[in-house]
């Protein structure tokens, strides 16, 4: 019989980054007792981190731009393989979310008439990213968590108690998403200080836990990033789509090694900055592929002169979208043309005053003064590739973010897939958080509070669901015995970090920027291994902060996924955005009609029933919904015959 505590809410909200605190506002707005629990500090999401900017088509820059232009780059960018209604509403809706931020006290930087000022980014057309210097992020969360407190302090004046409608658990982490039948009824949690276990009881449950990026070792990401929101989905017995498609962001430092992968923002490009291999050449001009060739300079002259005179000269091909320059970076590394510590040259300090640089890219100076001792007003950076973004997540409905086939499950921001189809573009990220986090919050608080009747009406997790949760996460303190299923070998526990290390090498190494069967076989054979010790990974000491427990629970969610990016990387035999394959390095049309699915192989059961050895996954092809003929109206002929498949166009 189940001890832990228990608290009764319509919808919690797991994440507090973009996606989950505008979720949490629209569910608190819409009239449903929301809860918002994260893993981190309030405040700390990874959407803190976010630089550049966020793209919406205001044409506060350029009065060309708007939605159209917009909803076409997206496609463009994601190689058709965009979810097109996701990225239609996303166009369509990121001004309005942006104007809103406005009203609740975000700061944009100006254009001289007084205007939110928008930045030129790769793969937009127009300048589109709104921004505040590099830190956009920031004034992002800022101002969600302000809205926040406002609606806690309108609370307190009706009810008394700020929590009474929105309350934020932080440092609590989540392990298991509760059903009752089908249907959602809750989520299983620990508090990270204590250790103590709790539930909290929903119908509608918002997943917005962001990416995966530290299954890999290189990353621009932060220690949150362990796939959970993906892991949490695939246990409740929803597909994730697309999972092969992981962004290498083409910039992050590669020296010292202490600080290898973190993010060098693109509008470092994008307010000018150039790529050079050490022989100091502009190497990107040899890298424009045919779809873009019409787009882009063909000259140093020309692309220099598009800063000045966008409308008469083509952009440089440093703003190519970042599947393209980083797979150009790696070549030209692989040529033996790179930097001393095996990056290229990003430079700006010939580019730019020196008094310019330090008041556009802010960060970006005292990130490589204090990181690297490099001033970047004098010399260049440093630079290659590193995983930043999964393009791949929880199959939604684009309407509603509603996860397929599990009644009161919603995802929003990167951990749901299909907005950015095989790669995203700059910016488009945290117009995505706040365009679908709102979208997913109105529709969680609609089903939650919609619920009547006695068949219809709440769900209830039931003790045994919540004992087994506990059992699981309980199980890395006794890891000394065997697991279910095993025998006895007197063999010690495994090392939890030793585990981790193994696995970010494997997804590096095998399933990195370039892929190649045999390595992802190895992958997957790779994955079995530690599959099979992760079940005897053991921790010592207690439940009070114990950072070793946290990443044994980690490492389930991180293999689950790993294993899904491995599987369908393997069988998508051609290359696309985020998945190049050395044997198949075209784009081959007839993929475009093709998505992978990824569920668990034994939904019922979990994953104490499966034997480690064999996957926990099951890859399944299934046909893209075919694109609105108006939306394709929006396109040259001659573009969309580079994109869709023979029998779409004859269609
Ligand atoms: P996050 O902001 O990461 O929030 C996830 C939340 O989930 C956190 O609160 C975390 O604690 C919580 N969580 C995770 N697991 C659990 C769990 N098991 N239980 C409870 N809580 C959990 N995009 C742009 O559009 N423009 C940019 O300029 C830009 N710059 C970037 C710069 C950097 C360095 C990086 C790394 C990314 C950048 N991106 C940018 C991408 C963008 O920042 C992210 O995609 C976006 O912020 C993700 O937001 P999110 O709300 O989905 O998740």
């Amino acid at each position: 019989m189940s001890v832990v505590d228990r608290q009764e809410w319509d919808v919690v909200v797991v994440g507090a980054g973009g996606a989950g605190l505008r979720a949490a506002i629209a569910a608190r707005e819409r009239g449903a007792r929301t809860a918002v629990i994260c893993k981190s500090l309030f405040g700390k999401a990874h959407t803190v981190m976010a630089e550049g900017g966020i793209a919406a088509a205001m044409g506060n820059v350029n009065s060309g731009d708007n939605w159209q232009v917009h909803f076409r780059d997206t496609l463009r960018g994601g190689k058709f393989l965009n979810q097109w209604r996701m990225a239609e509403l996303h166009a369509q809706e990121a001004p309005d979310r942006v104007w809103e931020l406005e009203t609740w006290g975000a700061l944009f930087d100006r254009t001289a008439d007084g205007r939110i000022s928008q930045r030129n980014f790769g793969g937009h057309e127009y300048p589109r990213l709104a921004h505040v210097g590099d830190r956009t992020g920031l004034e992002l969360i800022r101002t969600l968590q302000q809205k926040i407190v406002s609606l806690q302090q309108e609370d307190f004046k009706e009810t008394g108690d700020y929590e009474s409608r929105l309350k934020v658990y932080q440092e609590c982490t989540v392990t298991r998403i509760l059903k009752d039948g089908s249907r959602v009824a809750g989520a299983f949690c620990y508090e990270r200080e204590s250790g103590r276990f709790f539930v909290l009881d929903a119908p509608s449950v918002v997943v917005a836990t962001g990416g995966i990026g530290k299954s890999f070792k290189v990353t621009s990401n932060s220690w949150e990033y362990t796939g959970d929101g993906h892991a949490l989905a695939l246990l409740a017995g929803a597909p994730l789509l697309n999972m092969e498609f992981v962004q290498f962001h083409p910039t992050g430092m590669v020296w010292p090694p202490s600080v290898k992968g973190i993010l060098v923002t693109e509008s470092v490009r994008g307010d000018g900055g150039v790529l050079r291999n050490s022989e100091g050449k502009r190497f990107m001009f040899e890298y424009i592929p045919d779809v873009f060739k019409e787009k882009y300079a063909q000259s140093e002259e020309e692309g220099d002169r598009w800063y000045e005179d966008p409308d008469h000269n083509r952009r440089p091909p440093e703003l190519l979208p970042r599947d393209e320059v980083a797979r150009a970076i790696n070549s030209e590394v692989k040529a033996g043309r790179g930097s001393p510590h095996g990056g290229v040259f990003l430079d700006v300090s010939t580019r730019m005053p020196a008094e310019v640089i330090r008041r556009r890219l802010p960060s970006m100076y005292h990130q490589f003064k204090e990181l690297a001792d490099v001033d970047i007003t004098a010399e260049a950076m440093e630079v290659g590739p590193t995983c930043h973004y999964v393009m791949g997540g929880i199959a939604v409905e684009s309407d509603t973010a509603a996860a397929r086939g599990v009644p009161g499950l919603f995802a929003a921001g990167e951990v749901a897939g299909g907005m950015h189809g095989s790669n995203r573009l700059g910016g488009n990220s945290l117009s995505d958080l706040l365009v679908f986090g709102r979208r997913a919050g109105l529709h969680a608080a609609e089903y939650a509070t919609g619920l009547t009747g006695p068949t219809g009406g709440r769900p209830l997790v039931d003790d045994v669901q919540v004992d087994a949760a506990a059992a699981e996460a309980l199980r890395p303190f006794s890891a000394e015995g065997p697991a279910p299923g095993e025998v006895e070998d007197g063999r010690p526990p495994e090392n939890p970090y030793t585990l981790h290390q193994e696995l970010q090498q494997t997804m590096n190494d095998l399933v990195g920027i370039i892929r190649r069967e045999a390595e992802m076989e190895a992958a997957l054979e790779k994955l079995a291994d530690l599959r099979v010790r992760a079940r005897r990974a053991g921790v010592e000491g207690h439940r009070q902060f114990n950072p070793g427990w946290h990443l044994a629970l980690d490492l389930r969610n991180m293999l689950l996924v790993s294993e899904c990016v491995a599987r369908a990387a393997l069988e998508r035999t051609e290359s696309r955005g985020g998945h190049t394959r050395e044997d198949h390095p075209a784009m081959d049309r007839a993929w475009r009609r093709v998505n992978l699915l990824c569920r668990l192989t034994n939904p019922t059961g979990g994953l104490a029933a499966t034997d480690p050895v064999h996957g926990q996954i099951d890859l399944a092809r299934e046909n893209t919904e075919p694109i609105r003929p108006d939306l394709l109206a929006l396109f040259e002929k001659e573009e969309l015959v580079k994109y869709l498949a023979e029998e779409e166009l004859y269609e």
